[in-house]
């Protein structure tokens, strides 16, 4: 199938073009037409498919050749974090290149003026996250009222984070008769729920085997004493002369301390984290593509949806608390068809973590241990990690929850 047989806009299709596609992948071969027909998607989809030209191509493609004269906003996409907000901002953009359909970005964290006078400029796409929305809903500048088609990207994630509320308050200000499509990585129950009450007769595309992690990407366990992982991740990443890589920590402190750690290793390293400012994300994100940091630490919240082109390997410094998140970790690598390699770094009293993936998985994952740093059997488990005491304990009274539960949904605390 070629992109022509799915797109008749030439506009669209130069830019395809540019951006170095040849062949559309399975998810858009699946939903452009749908799209493009009107009816409403429920799709499993993990980032690295292609999915944002999945739905941006023929939503573009529907604005263009209806060229409306009076500019509304028509198409809202609704992300759960800003990086995944400018990811997909700046896909439209890169679509639309040869259009005039003008498009808007909105989250927190940033000043809310330039992005009114932004959308009061005649966009007719928004992205947005779903706080920041409201606050310009509750502004008066943002109206759904015209809007033909919501686009919920990540909606699982969107979940875990808490927005539930903020979905349903959007819904209210949105007309009924609309286009809905849901994008998720996983499906639970609360996905299948909420899709119930988005979607109108939806039509299910599927791209890959539910929960499954990229089939391009090998995986690797490392057993290692909890104090000597960051002696191995430099060690890995030194030794095999690894160009680029991500590094997962559970926590914001454990990334801070890591980053700077491997700085001493003589690792150049940056941390990214919700509690670092907007401007200091952007910053270690766009160093980090320019190959002036060669490793980025990075919490799941804020490492979620980020494309990083050619990204071939992961580390998970820790494995992660919900089982679901260690798919979308490794999912930055093996992206669009490329291998790449992740890596778990899993000490004594981690087994639980492994467990849970592996129950997600469906699959067990392969256990090693690196010449030279072996267990030291005499410790005692988890010694001297650079793990915050108290979270640990939190955690380990709901491990075992956790480990019960292949859903892995996060309790509100
Ligand atoms: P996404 O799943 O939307 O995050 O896209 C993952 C990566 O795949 C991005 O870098 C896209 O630019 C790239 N991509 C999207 N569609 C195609 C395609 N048809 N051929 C090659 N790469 C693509």
């Amino acid at each position: 199938m070629t992109f022509l047989s799915l797109l008749s806009n030439k506009k669209l299709l130069k830019a395809v073009a540019d951006s170095g596609y040849t062949d559309p992948t399975p998810i858009q071969q699946q939903a452009i037409p749908a799209i493009l027909a009107g009816s409403d998607i429920m799709a499993g989809a993990q980032t690295g498919t292609g999915k944002t030209a999945a739905f941006a191509l023929p939503l573009l493609s529907k604005l263009d050749d209806n060229n409306y004269q009076i500019k509304k906003i028509r198409v809202l996409v609704l992300t759960p974090t800003r990086e995944l907000a400018q990811q997909v901002y700046k896909s439209f953009e890169d679509y639309g290149n040869y259009t005039h359909i003008k498009m808007a970005i909105a989250y927190g964290g940033v000043s809310i003026k330039p992005q009114v006078k932004q959308i009061n400029s005649g966009a007719e796409v928004l992205v947005a996250t779903p706080g920041r929305l409201l606050d310009h809903i509750e502004n008066g500048s943002v109206s759904l009222q015209d809007l033909q088609c919501l686009v919920f990207d990540e909606a699982d994630r969107m979940l875990d984070m808490g927005f539930q509320a903020e979905i349903n308050n959007i819904l209210k200000h949105s007309p009924k008769k609309r286009q809905t499509l849901l994008f998720s990585a996983t499906f639970d129950d609360a996905i299948i729920k909420l899709s119930k009450t988005l979607l109108n007769n939806p039509k299910m595309i599927e791209v890959s085997e539910r929960n499954a992690a990229a089939a391009e990407v090998e995986q690797v366990i490392y057993t290692v004493d909890a104090d000597r992982k960051r002696e191995l991740t430099s060690h890995l990443i030194g030794k095999r002369n690894w160009r680029q890589v991500l590094i997962f920590t559970r926590t914001k402190q454990t990334a801070d301390i890591l980053a700077k750690e491997m700085c001493k290793d003589g690792i150049k390293a940056a941390s990214i984290h919700g509690d670092k400012s907007q401007g200091a994300r952007n910053k270690a994100l766009a160093e980090f593509k320019e190959g002036k940091t060669r490793a980025l630490v990075a919490t799941d919240v804020a490492a979620r949806g980020l494309d990083i082109v050619d990204l071939q390997y992961v580390i998970n410094f820790e494995l992660p608390h919900i089982a679901e998140d260690y798919i979308h970790r490794i999912g930055r690598t093996g992206r669009a068809g490329k291998t790449g390699l992740a890596i778990s770094l899993m000490s004594p009293g981690e087994e639980w973590l492994l467990e849970a993936v592996e129950k997600v998985l469906d699959s067990k994952v392969p256990q090693e241990s690196l010449a030279g740093y072996e267990l030291d059997l005499t410790k005692k488990p988890n010694s001297n990690s650079f793990e915050i005491k108290k979270e640990d304990d939190s955690w380990s009274r709901k491990k075992k929850k956790y480990a019960d539960n292949s859903k892995g949904r996060r309790p509100r605390r």
